[in-house]
């Protein structure tokens, strides 16, 4: 239903709660965040995907947010309005992926792995059923009656050290309708994008160094005017002080950036 995500060199959880409550109005049945959290264990060098969900009001989530002391640069955000899997906090996004279980491993311990991809996504997945058993036979446990969830483990299978080309390689393996916000634990800097037939905008930072994705600019009044609105079939690799855009058969492309007076 609602999507917000953004790249920066502050802590960006308020910014994102924010963006949820400016897509409220749309209606969802519930609601969730993640971020690349510093890691307590080496707070220096790495981080941990960390996430908040839930099927109380968005600005619950802000409080639960702030008590947990959520703090990340990178972070995605999302409202759910379901169609495959009932409202319930299991299928909140954002979804994650820990990767395929090793043989011998319990269920257990299967859950207790960290996160390596986690997404948000607007839309239907058409061929959630065959992705399914696919994933399933290589390994991916699931954890949701989502659609979405087929995606994240999709683009972990596909993941080879670049998540825009993890990314860039799923959506053609996608049937139906999507905008889609991406992270992976290994690229605490990166945020990737995507659209067919459910819309999504970039959205470039006053400062030249952060930027966002939202799935309506209003989610971004305040933040930023100025707002570059992606084409069905493009992929967006969002970064510091810079972005890159993709069609659909995967050329670079250059989209106008319009300077949007959003209501606030
Ligand atoms: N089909 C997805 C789900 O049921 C996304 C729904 C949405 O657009 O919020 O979780």
């Amino acid at each position: 239903c609602g999507i917000v995500g953004a790249v920066s060199t502050r802590n960006i959880v308020p910014i994102l709660v924010q963006g949820l409550q400016r897509l409220e109005y749309r209606g969802y049945d519930s609601c969730g965040v993640a971020v690349h959290a510093a890691d307590s264990a080496s707070p220096a060098t790495s981080t941990r995907l960390k996430r908040l969900r839930g099927i109380a009001r968005v600005s619950d989530l802000g409080t639960q947010a702030e008590q947990q002391k959520l703090v990340g640069v990178t972070g995605i955000a999302h409202t759910r309005w379901a169609t495959h899997g009932a409202p319930a906090v299991a299928n909140a996004h954002p979804h994650v992926s820990r990767g395929p279980v090793p043989e011998g491993m319990s269920g257990e311990q299967a859950a207790d792995r960290p996160a390596r991809v986690t997404l948000v996504h607007n839309g239907i997945i058409e061929n959630h059923e065959a992705l399914r058993a696919e994933l399933l036979a290589r390994g991916y446990f699931f954890t949701s009656q989502t659609d979405t969830e087929t995606v994240v483990h999709l683009i972990d299978s596909l993941y080879e050290g670049d998540l825009f080309q993890a990314v860039q390689a799923a959506v053609q393996r996608l049937h139906g309708s999507y905008s889609l916000a991406v992270l992976h634990r290994d690229e605490p800097h990166r945020l990737v994008g995507a659209r067919e037939g459910s819309p999504l905008v970039l959205g470039l930072g006053s400062d030249g160094q952060e930027n966002f994705l939202a799935s309506d600019a209003m989610a971004l009044a305040g933040v930023t005017d100025q707002i570059v609105y992606l084409e069905e079939g493009d992929v967006v690799d969002v970064q510091l002080g810079k972005y890159w855009i993709t069609d659909r058969t995967t050329q670079s492309v250059t989209r106008p950036v319009k300077t949007v007076h959003a209501m606030s």
